[in-house]
């Protein structure tokens, strides 16, 4: 049966290496929808190339843009951001790639659990802000939530290898990002061209500054936590510059299971495509002999600040960890239009979490209302500051 599939954010890096991955699974997967934001451009030509059913596009501002690209084409096209819960939640949908950047896609994914899909889940922000109420969600509606992340996918794999209550810790690497090692000096004089030149991996703006900050790292704790219903305090952080061992499992026996392959995301996106089998792709074979060494550090929580952040946020859960992420989606866009400094970041997040009344079992409408108060204290700190 041929699977058909919804992708949020296909212009994107996971959205375009998710194309290359569906390409070469070949006709038993086909795109039935796609939505983009603002490169119209490449929307017109993914479009024309994968004759999906329909598409969004979520900016309303490129609608005229966008037909001009797309030409003569019968593609249904919807426009604006409820297009995304129209695409997601659709009946002729099996399997939704989450590959929109931010809060941005908390609602598609939630349509998408209410209507018992499969959903490749790259998008981590969902997860971080309302990661309780969309496990139960999809519980309660027999949707599937597959990691696309390199590392939950990592330790989806290695799980496999035991029970749930024979896990003794989940061990998430790192690689540390463009300032492993630098000291804090160096780092707080850091620009954006320096804060985004990722040493191994080739991703968005957005989450190559998280890896700067580390915050990736600390967003990623707290999508363990929700994923595999594990403590964070069961969670360790291991720096791993070579990006080879995506993330491991220790048992209750001493026994460490590791995922290991190449820094390329089409691996983890075709490995939930095609859960629970595996078959032959894009991804190029592992040669060991040519890496030669395996290096590990424990991540320095002092320098990263967001690291010991993110697992206080974790430990406490309900609205805190809406707030860490809106705060920190604000800050990096302040940070990638100029208007603050590196460090400015984790000092904007943490100020919002120290001013937060953390509320616990929400529901959608608080955990927005909670977003919404941090954006609005970032910027009304920023106005201060000024
Ligand atoms: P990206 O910036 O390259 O792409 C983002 C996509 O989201 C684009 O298609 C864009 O059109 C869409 N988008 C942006 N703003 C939108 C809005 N307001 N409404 C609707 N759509 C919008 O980002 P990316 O690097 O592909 O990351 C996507 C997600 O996957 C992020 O949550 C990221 O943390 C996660 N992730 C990415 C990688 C990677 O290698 N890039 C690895 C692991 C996890
Ligand atoms: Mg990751």
């Amino acid at each position: 049966m041929t699977k058909q599939i919804a992708i949020l954010g296909s212009t994107g890096s996971i959205g375009t290496n998710s194309l290359r991955v569906l390409e070469a699974l070949g006709e038993d997967y086909q795109v039935y929808g796609m939505t983009a934001h603002n490169n119209v451009k490449l929307f017109a030509e993914q479009v024309r190339k994968f004759l999906p059913k329909v598409v969004g596009l979520t900016n309303p501002k490129k609608l005229d843009e966008f037909r001009g690209y797309l030409g003569d084409s019968d593609v249904e096209i919807l426009c604006g951001a409820d297009s995304l819960t129209e695409i997601s939640g659709s009946a002729d949908v099996d399997i939704v790639i989450g590959a929109i950047v931010g809060s941005a896609g908390l609602e598609a994914i939630l349509k998408a659990a209410k209507a018992g899909k499969i959903i490749a889940i790259a998008n981590k922000e969902p997860l971080v802000i309302a990661g309780e109420l969309l496990m139960a969600t999809a519980k309660e509606n027999g949707a599937v939530i597959l990691p696309v992340d390199s590392e939950h996918s990592a330790i989806f794999q290695s799980l496999h290898a035991g029970d749930s209550d024979e896990v003794n810790k989940i061990i998430l690497t790192a690689s540390g990002g463009p300032f492993r090692g630098a000291s804090a000096e160096t780092i707080a004089g850091a620009t954006i061209a320096e804060a985004l030149a990722h040493p191994t991996w080739n991703m968005g703006r957005k989450i190559s500054i998280d890896s700067a900050t580390m915050m990736n790292k600390a967003l990623e704790i707290i999508e363990a936590k929700w994923l595999f219903d594990i403590e964070v305090d069961k969670i360790d952080v291991l720096v791993h510059p070579e990006s080879i061992v995506h993330s491991m499992v220790e048992f209750v026996d001493g026994s460490v299971i590791a995922q290991l392959s190449g820094p390329d995301m089409c691996l983890p996106i075709q490995y939930a495509l095609t859960y629970p089998k595996r078959v032959r792709g894009i991804t190029r074979h592992l040669k060991l002999e040519e890496i030669g060494l395996l290096t590990f550090e424990k991540a320095d929580m002092e320098i990263f600040k967001a690291l010991k952040l993110g697992f206080e946020v974790g430990r406490v859960g309900g609205s805190a960890a809406a707030v860490f992420n809106a705060a920190n989606e604000m800050a990096v866009e302040e940070f990638l239009a100029g208007n603050i400094k590196f460090v400015t970041i984790v000092d904007l997040i943490e100020h919002c979490l120290s001013k937060h009344n953390i509320n616990k079992n929400l529901t959608l409408e608080e955990l927005l209302a909670a977003d919404a108060w941090a954006r609005r204290e970032v910027t009304e700190c920023l106005k201060k500051s000024r």
